[in-house]
C-alpha cells in the first residue's frame, strides 16, 4: 500500500522515496547461505502470501521459515464494494492459511482497513461495521496494517477508530509507516496511539529505518524493520542497525507482496547478519522470538504448532478444495530440469 496511484515507479507497493542510488540489496544464491543458517528457525511478522506463489512457500520452508503474519493489505488497486474487503478477510483466515500449512508453514493475519482506502470514507464506513467480525477469529493476531499513507483528517480518523478496536478486543497494533514524510508520520502515529491510552509494548511501528528505530524504540515500542530490494532497507543497512542498537524490541520482515520483493529476506539477512560476527541469540531474537513476544500478546500464537515441525498432508483439502490440481502428486522435487 503505497504510493498514489498517479505516480509512476519501479515498485509501487511497499516503495519509498530513497536517497540510495546504489542498490541496497544484493542476490546470494541459497548455496551461498544454507549452511550459516543450517537448524535456525524464522518468523516473518510481515508478508502478503496471496500474491506469492507456491514456489515461495517452498522456498520459504526449506530455508526454516516456520511461521508468519499476513496483514491485511492493499491489493494494488482500489476495491469497488464491501464483498471484495469481506472475501478477502475471508482468504486470510480460510483459503490462505490452509495453502501456507501444506508447504508446512503457520499463517497468522492480521486484521484492518488500510490507510490508502480509509480515504474512500463511504465505503471505510461498512469495512469498519464488519471489522469486529473478523478481528476476534482464532489465528488473528493483532489489528493491521494499520496507520498513515498521505496523512489525510480521513486516514487519522480510521485509524484512530481501529486503534479503539484493538485496544477493545486486546489485540497487538500493527502500524505501516508513511513512505514520504516517514519520520513525521511515524511520531505521529506513535503519538495518537498513546493519546488513545495503548501500552507501547503492545505496538508494533513497522518500516522503520535510521531515522527512526531511536525514537520508536526510546518510546517503549516495538521497531520491525522492512528488508524490502532498493528501497526500504537493504540488509547491511539491517546489519549495522542491529549492531548499534542491539536486539532488544527489534525484528525484522520481508512485507513481500506483489511488488518486487523477497520472501527470503529474513533468512538471507539472518545469514548475513552470522558473516558479520552477530552473536546466534541476537539473530534469533531480532528474526523469530520478538515476533513471536509482540503479537504473542494476542494469546493466538502457540509456538507447540510450528516449534516441533509440521506432519504435512499435501492432499488434505480445505472446503473440498485441494492445492493439488488435476490429479497432481504432492511436492515435486524442484531441482529437478524435468517436469513431469
Ligand atoms: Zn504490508
Amino acid at each position: 500500500m503505497c504510493l498514489n496511484p498517479n505516480e509512476t515507479a519501479p515498485n509501487p507497493s511497499h516503495f519509498e522515496e530513497s536517497e540510495e542510488t546504489a542498490a541496497a540489496h544484493r542476490d546470494i544464491a541459497w548455496n551461498d547461505y544454507r549452511d550459516l543458517i543450517k537448524g535456525m528457525r524464522f518468523f516473518d511478522p510481515h508478508i502478503h502470501m496471496v500474491s506469492r506463489t507456491t514456489d515461495d512457500y517452498q522456498a520459504m520452508h526449506q530455508a526454516g521459515i516456520v511461521a508468519l503474519i499476513e496483514p491485511a493489505f492493499w491489493v494494488g488497486q482500489p476495491r469497488t464494494g464491501l464483498s471484495s474487503f469481506k472475501d478477502y478477510y475471508s482468504s486470510l483466515v480460510g483459503w490462505e492459511r490452509f495453502r501456507s500449512s501444506q508447504f508446512g508453514i503457520k499463517h497468522y493475519c492480521t486484521m484492518g482497513l488500510n490507510s490508502r482506502e480509509a480515504n474512500n470514507e463511504p465505503l471505510a464506513e461498512q469495512v469498519m461495521e464488519i471489522l469486529p467480525l473478523y478481528i476476534y477469529k482464532e489465528g488473528v493476531v493483532g489489528v493491521g496494517e494499520i496507520g498513515f499513507d498521505d496523512q489525510t483528517p480521513a486516514e487519522e480518523k480510521y485509524y484512530r477508530l481501529q486503534l479503539e478496536l484493538a485496544k477493545e478486543a486486546k489485540l497487538p497494533v500493527q502500524i505501516h509507516t508513511p513512505h514520504r514524510d516517514k519520520k513525521k508520520g511515524t511520531e505521529r502515529s506513535m503519538a495518537i496511539a498513546i493519546e488513545h491510552g495503548i501500552d507501547p509494548s503492545w505496538v508494533i511501528v513497522d518500516h522503520n529505518n535510521e531515522e527512526t528505530v531511536k525514537s520508536v524504540l526510546d518510546k517503549g515500542f516495538w521497531a520491525a524493520f522492512t528488508i524490502y530490494p532498493f528501497t526500504k532497507m537493504g540488509n547491511e543497512r539491517m546489519v549495522k542497525v542491529v549492531e548499534q542498537y542491539g536486539p532488544e524490541r527489534i525484528m525484522i520482515n520481508s512485507a513481500a507482496d506483489w511488488g518486487i520483493s523477497d520472501p527470503l529476506a529474513i533468512p538471507k539477512t539472518a545469514a548475513l547478519m552470522k558473516m558479520k560476527g552477530i552473536s546466534d541469540e541476537t539473530i534469533r531474537l531480532v528474526t523469530y522470538q520478538n515476533a513471536i513476544d509482540a503479537f504473542g500478546k494476542s494469546g493466538q500464537i502457540d509456538v507447540t504448532d510450528f516449534e516441533g515441525g509440521y506432519e504435512i498432508d499435501q492432499s488434505a483439502k480445505f472446503h473440498g478444495n485441494s492445492i493439488l490440481r488435476g490429479g497432481q502428486q504432492p511436492a515435486p522435487v524442484k531441482d529437478s530440469l524435468v517436469i513431469r
